[in-house]
């Protein structure tokens, strides 16, 4: 029914605080909109809109994005997978903890499927989208994911975690760039070889070879 979801808004912005730091804003809730506005969800600041009640994946990607994209927000429309990323990566690690696939098999079914995605997954890489109109992509969203996780998969769980926290902490209220995330990365894990996540998921054209 509708506003099942909506019931879990406390629950949600506390898992958020756990796992990527303190709610960056001075107040959350949440706007459900009639007939005759945008018709999609935005992520705008304290309250995320909606065209109805959302479901539960959909409001965790928009409460996520308080903390990525509107406190940490990108230098240009071309850091966007800084956003999209981080607020789908969320929702993977949410249904992760809550009972629902793992992030690993989410990734592992995008890899082997990703192609066959309404919007091809591999069209572009998520930090150089062919320009302003394709920032809403999927490549920019799953893909963007998918770097995240396979920067889990370099550091480790609980390195990951430390690592998100920082970066929110780092750059609250403030702007960032690609850049500034991945030479962040490498600062906090300097033993780490991150070569092949930037060169394959990040920034590599096409599907990466192995997954
Ligand atoms: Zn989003």
């Amino acid at each position: 029914p509708a506003g099942k979801a909506l019931a879990r808004l406390p629950e949600i912005v506390r898992w958020g605080e756990d796992t990527f730091g303190p709610y960056p804003f001075s107040s959350t809730g949440v706007i459900v909109a009639g007939e005759g506005d945008a018709g999609y969800a935005l992520e705008t600041q304290y309250r995320p809109v909606f065209p109805g009640a959302p479901g539960t994946g959909l409001l965790v990607h928009e409460l996520a994005h308080q903390w990525f994209g509107d406190s940490v927000t990108p230098e240009s429309w071309r850091d966007m997978w800084l956003n999209e990323g981080f607020a789908t990566y969320a929702e993977w690690l949410w249904e992760e903890e809550h009972g629902g696939d793992s992030a690993q098999e989410t990734f592992d079914a995008l890899y082997d499927h990703g192609e066959d995605e309404y919007e091809d997954l591999w069209s572009f890489p998520p930090a150089e989208p062919p320009g302003a109109a394709h920032i809403s992509d999927e490549p920019v969203y799953s893909r963007g994911a998918m770097v995240l996780h396979k920067i889990r998969q370099t550091v480790g769980d609980k390195a990951f975690r430390d690592l998100v926290r920082g970066w929110t902490a780092k750059h609250r209220h403030g702007n960032a760039d690609t850049e500034d995330f991945t030479s962040y990365v490498e600062r906090t894990a300097p033993d780490e070889d991150f070569t092949p996540v930037w060169r394959d998921w990040l920034y590599g054209e096409g599907k990466p070879e192995h997954p």
